[in-house]
């Protein structure tokens, strides 16, 4: 069966990813994005956005994002699930395998987003969905009038801490440090709740279990070496995210971080490809830069078609 041939292909459903789809479309090129699970990415698990402006008092993530959904299809954009299991740059066309098929473009947006980082310790992997988690608003309801623990300090862990706080009959936040990172309302909110118990300079050093889950967790003082146990029974990590990168590393020019190497013109090192969102180097990930960076990303890819007519 031959190709399936497109002007741009996105890869990844978040805001980065149907702004882009929404520019590209309505510019009326021929454009597919690819989501490998379901539309509309970490905003799925975001209890409430405040800071999308137009929507005062705050919006679900996953209404703003249905609404994304509508406003990108309405102009004609063609989504997929699938994954894209390699992407090849064969100059003037890029040649991707998806689910087994093959497809070619011209451009390329990359817009993967990042999952949630691990911490890494005995028993981590062992114990998720049976007390470790990592999304808030997925699991949150499964700890009712039980003592649980947030690890981190930044916007997340604060933002899950204060929705936790409607289930659990405790929430430990657990942080590496003395100082959050998190914005002040945020931080502000976490100091007002009588169920937020800041547990300072300290990192998980050990899980307890049975075979029930989770039973307790126990915590370092990194300045006096202490160790102490908490009775949680559940434990949300909440320690950033890791950019969803790895598939392209020999693609594309990665940074330490695995973040995808580009400036504000969102083009990575291979021309003809752009990266939008989470999975860019940038100084600030929020939904609103997202959302500027796939706008950037589908009019530079615009504009590279343009170049190649002419080259
Ligand atoms: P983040 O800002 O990178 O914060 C991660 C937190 O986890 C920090 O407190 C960090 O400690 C801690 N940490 C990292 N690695 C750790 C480890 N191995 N062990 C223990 N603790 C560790 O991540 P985020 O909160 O997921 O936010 C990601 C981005 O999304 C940020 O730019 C954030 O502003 C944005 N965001 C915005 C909103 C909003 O605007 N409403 C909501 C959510 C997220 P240190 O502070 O010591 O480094």
């Amino acid at each position: 069966m031959s190709a399936q041939e497109y002007d741009i292909i996105i890869i990844g459903g978040g805001p980065a990813g149907m702004t882009a789809g929404l520019y590209a479309s309505r510019s009326e090129l021929k454009t597919l994005l690819v989501e490998k699970m379901i539309m509309g990415g970490q905003m799925m698990t975001a209890t409430l956005v405040e800071n999308w402006p137009g929507y005062p008092g705050g919006i679900d993530g996953p209404e703003l994002m249905m609404r994304f959904q509508t406003h990108c299809v309405e102009f004609g954009l063609e989504t997929r699930t699938g994954e894209v299991e390699k992407i090849e740059d064969l100059g003037k066309q890029k040649r991707l395998i998806i689910d087994g098929k093959e497809y070619l473009c011209k451009a390329v947006i990359i817009a993967t987003g990042a999952n949630p980082r691990k911490l890494g310790i005995e028993g981590e992997e062992a114990l998720v969905g049976r007390g470790v988690s990592y999304c808030a608003t997925c699991d949150g309801a499964f700890f009712r009038n039980v003592p649980i623990a947030v690890i981190g300090a930044g916007d997340t862990a604060a933002e899950e801490a204060v929705f936790l706080t409607r289930f659990a009959s405790k929430v430990y936040m657990v942080h590496r440090r003395d100082k959050m990172r998190t914005t002040k309302i945020l931080q502000n909110r976490v100091f007002e709740s009588e169920k937020i118990e800041m547990v300072w300079d300290s990192v998980v050093s050990g899980l307890d279990s049975d075979n029930t889950g989770l039973t307790g967790i126990t915590v370092k003082n990194v300045k006096s070496g202490e160790q102490r146990q908490l009775n949680a029974v559940g434990m949300f990590v909440a320690v950033g995210v890791t950019p969803i990168s790895g598939f392209l590393k020999d693609l594309v020019e990665l940074d330490k971080s695995g973040y995808i190497k580009a400036s504000e013109n969102t083009r990575t090192s291979v021309p003809g490809i752009f990266v939008a969102g989470d999975c860019r180097t940038s100084v600030l990930k929020q939904v609103s830069t997202a959302v500027g960076d796939g706008a950037v990303a589908a009019t530079q890819a615009e504009k590279y078609l343009e170049e190649l007519k002419h080259s």
